[in-house]
C-alpha cells in the first residue's frame, strides 16, 4: 500500500518524503510545481497535477493502492493572505475539498493534514494549548482553521479520520543537507539571515522592535522540519491503529525572539551578519510558543533536533553547499 504525500515537493512535504522513505514506504506525490522542486524529491512516484482538478486526482488514486493521505499542498505567505484572501480560500479550501471528494470516492480513510499555529490568531495564554480559542487574524490561518472543520465533518459523515498538526515555525533542514528550504522570493527568517551570512543580502531587517517581549522583537518556536516530519508517521501509525480524530501542536516549547535567532545564526557561521530596524509586520503576534505535551504525550513523538543551534546549523549546511538553492 502507498502513501500519498499532496504538496510533497514543497519544503515540509520533501522532508517528509525523506523520511518515509527512510522507513521504506512506497510513496506516491502530487504536486503542481508552483512552489515545490523536483528536485527536492529523493524518490517516491511524482504526479504533476493540481489537487483542485478532480479527474486528475481519479486518476491518482485508481493507478495506486493508496490507503493513506498527507496533505502539505497550500499557499501559506500570511501577508499575501490578507491582499489575496481568495487566493487562499480558493487553493487551500477547495484543494483540500476535492482531495477529501477523491479520498471518500476511491474509500481511503486516513488523513494527517498540515495545519499551523495561525490558526490561534492572537494567543490567549502561552505556552497555547490545543483547546485555546481559534481566532485566526490573517486569511491563511482562516483557512486552514476552515479546512480542520471540514474535516470533522467528513469523518461523521463518511469516517475519515484525520490529524491536524499544527505547526509553530518550521525551520532546518535534512542531516544529509541534500535538501532544504527554497522559496522565492524568501520571506521566512532563518534562511533570510542565512543568504545575509552567505552575502546575497546586504542585511536582516527587524520587522519591530517595540513588541511587549524580552528584547522588544518578536519572540517564535522553531521546531526542525525533520521532526515535524517524525511526528506525521507517528500520527498516520496512530490513526491506522485505530486512534481517533485529533489536533495537536508540534513546537519545542521554547521561544526565541528575533534579535536572539540572528545572534546563534552569527555563533553558528562564523559571520558577522548585519542587521537594521524596520516597521513591524502587519499580522505578526508578539509571541507564539506552543505546549506540544498532547503530541508528545498521545503520539510518544520525541523532537531529536530541539536546540535552536542545531536547527540553524542544519539549515546553514543546506545553504552553504546550494547557494541559488535547488
Ligand atoms: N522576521 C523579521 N525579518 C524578516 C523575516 C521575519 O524580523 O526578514 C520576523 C517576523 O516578523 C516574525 C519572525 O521573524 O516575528 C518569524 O517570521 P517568519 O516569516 O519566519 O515566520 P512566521 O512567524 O511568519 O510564520
Amino acid at each position: 500500500m502507498a502513501i500519498l504525500v499532496c504538496g510533497g515537493a514543497g519544503y515540509i512535504g520533501s522532508h517528509m518524503v525523506a523520511a518515509l522513505l527512510e522507513k521504506g514506504e512506497e510513496v506516491v506525490i502530487v504536486d503542481n510545481l508552483q512552489k515545490g522542486h523536483r528536485e527536492a524529491l529523493l524518490g517516491g512516484k511524482l504526479y504533476v497535477g493540481d489537487l483542485r482538478d478532480r479527474s486528475f486526482l481519479d486518476k491518482v488514486f485508481s493507478e495506486n493502492e493508496i490507503d493513506s493521505v498527507i496533505d502539505f499542498a497550500a499557499d501559506s505567505l500570511v501577508g499575501e493572505s490578507v491582499n489575496e484572501p481568495l487566493k487562499y480560500f480558493e487553493n487551500n479550501v477547495g484543494g483540500t475539498v476535492s482531495l477529501l471528494q477523491a479520498m471518500r470516492d476511491h474509500n481511503v480513510k486516513y488523513i494527517v493534514f498540515s495545519s499551523t499555529a495561525a490558526t490561534y490568531g492572537e494567543p490567549e495564554r502561552i505556552p497555547i494549548m490545543e483547546e485555546d480559542k481559534t481566532f485566526p487574524t490573517n486569511p491563511y490561518g482562516e483557512s486552514k482553521l476552515t479546512v480542520e472543520k471540514i474535516l470533522k465533518w467528513c469523518d461523521n459523515a463518511y469516517g475519515i479520520k484525520y490529524t491536524a498538526l499544527r505547526y509553530f515555525n518550521a525551520a532546518g533542514a535534512h542531516i544529509s543537507g541534500n535538501i532544504g528550504e527554497d522559496h522565492s522570493p524568501e520571506t521566512h527568517l532563518i534562511p533570510i539571515i542565512l543568504e545575509a551570512a552567505l552575502g546575497k543580502r546586504e542585511k536582516v531587517m527587524i520587522f519591530g522592535d517595540d513588541y511587549d517581549t524580552k528584547d522588544g522583537t518578536c519572540v517564535r518556536d522553531y521546531i526542525h522540519v525533520m521532526d515535524l516530519a517524525s511526528a506525521h508517521l507517528l500520527a498516520l501509525d496512530r490513526l491506522k491503529m485505530g486512534g481517533e480524530s485529533r489536533v495537536y501542536n508540534l513546537g519545542n516549547g521554547e521561544g526565541f525572539s528575533v534579535k536572539e535567532v540572528i545572534e546563534v545564526a552569527r555563533k553558528v557561521t562564523g559571520v558577522n551578519i548585519k542587521a537594521d530596524m524596520a516597521p513591524r509586520r502587519a499580522g505578526d503576534p508578539a509571541v507564539l510558543i506552543a505546549s506540544s505535551e498532547k503530541a508528545l504525550e498521545e503520539l510518544n513523538w520525541k523532537p531529536k533536533f530541539n536546540s535552536l543551534e542545531t536547527i540553524i546549523e542544519t539549515a546553514w549546511n543546506w545553504h552553504k553547499n546550494h547557494p541559488k538553492g535547488y
